[in-house]
């Protein structure tokens, strides 16, 4: 699978082409806020790889795959979402067309902070 597509919104705002809100970088990840939140906190966090989606995972991710998950809750509490249990997060990806995924750059809701939210 190629690192990059020329034609996807994200992979441009990894290169720098179009401006983010940054919450976190490092070699493998970017996170920023969503330009559209829900929720008082209300961020994404995506490979900077060009991954379709989650369906298009196999197991050379797993490792990947697996510190993501794991920079998650640092990122959300980093962001302002209070703790688990009276706090917490929800993370969503939403997968293909019934799925309801717009952009097809894997990528993973974080979001959180008091109710009500705008939606969900
Ligand atoms: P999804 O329906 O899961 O594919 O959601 C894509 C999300 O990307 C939506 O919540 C959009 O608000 C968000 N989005 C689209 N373009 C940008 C952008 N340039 N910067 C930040 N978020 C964006």
């Amino acid at each position: 699978m190629s690192q990059s597509d020329p034609n996807c919104i994200f992979c441009k705002i990894v290169a720098g082409q179009i401006p983010c809100k940054k919450v976190y970088e490092d070699e493998e990840f970017l996170a920023f806020h969503d330009i559209a939140p829900w929720a008082p906190v209300h961020f994404l966090i995506i490979p900077k790889q060009h991954i379709i989606s989650l369906a298009h995972l196999t197991s050379e991710h797993e490792g990947l795959m697996g510190r993501l998950m794991t920079l998650i809750p640092k990122l959300a509490a980093q962001e302002g979402c209070n703790p688990y249990p009276e706090g917490g997060f929800r993370l969503v990806t939403n997968t293909g067309k019934e799925g309801g995924q717009e952009v097809h750059h894997l990528h993973f809701h974080v979001m959180g902070g008091p109710r009500p939210w705008l939606k969900g």
